[in-house]
């Protein structure tokens, strides 16, 4: 695999994730709450490897990969290391890769998915849904296929990419320093031959 461009072109998909995702929020107006970034402090966020590779690779650009082996080696923190809390209980803060991070925090807040009916629902995240239930409501009876954003759809275009973009999740941490480890390993043979 040559990872420069399997970056850039899971980079496109990323932003074209951005753009989606946020203009359905922004049209909707089931945005995330100001400063909120209680997801990001669960330690259940989980990524595949190859999703943390332009990430990695942005560190390597940047001389950083020793830093964040260190980092990563010397944690115990089992929620994501690129979270930066703004208060003490970690539920304000902010991402600190957001162009990088992976698929599943683009699409967290809300996006369309088939229940186990084969119906098109809409899952909104409770802080979310809490503070605007009648938005909720009203948007849950709109969603359909062309107008709400998939989580299939999404996944579908991260598959053709390569299958393992959604394939071996493992926790955000475990992930990226396994990226980190491919990226070093590439840069020692493919870059420096
Ligand atoms: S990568 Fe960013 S958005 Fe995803 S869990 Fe970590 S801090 Fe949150
Ligand atoms: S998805 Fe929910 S928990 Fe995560 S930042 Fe948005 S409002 Fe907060």
């Amino acid at each position: 695999m040559n990872i420069r461009e399997f970056c850039e072109n899971l980079q496109n998909i990323y932003d074209e994730m951005w753009r989606t995702f946020s203009e359905y929020q922004k049209g909707t107006g089931l945005h995330c709450l100001e400063g909120c970034g209680k997801c990001c402090n669960n330690p259940e966020v989980e990524a595949s490897v190859i999703e943390m590779l332009p990430l990695a690779l942005r560190m390597y650009d940047e001389g950083k990969l020793e830093f964040w082996f260190e980092q990563l080696e010397s944690t115990t923190q089992d929620h994501c290391l690129m979270y930066q809390p703004h208060s003490p209980d970690g539920s304000l803060g902010q991402c600190g890769v957001y162009k990088e991070r992976p698929s599943l925090c683009r699409m967290f807040g809300v996006s369309g998915f088939y229940n186990k009916h084969r119906e098109i629902t809409l899952s909104v995240c409770k802080l979310i849904r809490e503070k605007y239930p009648e938005l909720t409501q009203e948007n849950e009876k709109l969603v359909t296929e062309e107008k709400t954003p998939m989580l299939v759809t999404w996944s579908y275009r991260l598959a053709q990419l390569d299958p393992a973009l959604i394939q071996d999740r493992m926790p955000i941490n475990e992930a990226f320093k396994k990226a980190l480890e491919k990226v070093a390993l590439y840069a020692q043979y493919q870059e420096n031959p």
